[in-house]
């Protein structure tokens, strides 16, 4: 997988926030994140504005 910002090189990275772990791309070059479940929704989700390098974020309690 290749960077959509620079064509770095992208490498997997697990994060885990509380109970939920999941994987995200990485890009080594820039340091562009892209979490592919988000890609998934803004593919099923046409039209929805999501942005795809947005950091994961935790809400507050
Ligand atoms: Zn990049």
């Amino acid at each position: 997988m290749k960077c959509p910002k620079c064509n770095g090189l992208m490498y997997t990275e697990c994060l885990s926030d509380f109970m939920l772990v999941f994987d995200i791309w990485k890009c080594i070059n820039c340091g562009a994140l892209i979490d592919p479940t988000i890609l998934k929704n803004k593919q099923e989700l046409k039209g929805k504005n999501k942005t795809i390098y947005s950091h994961p974020v935790r809400s507050v309690a």
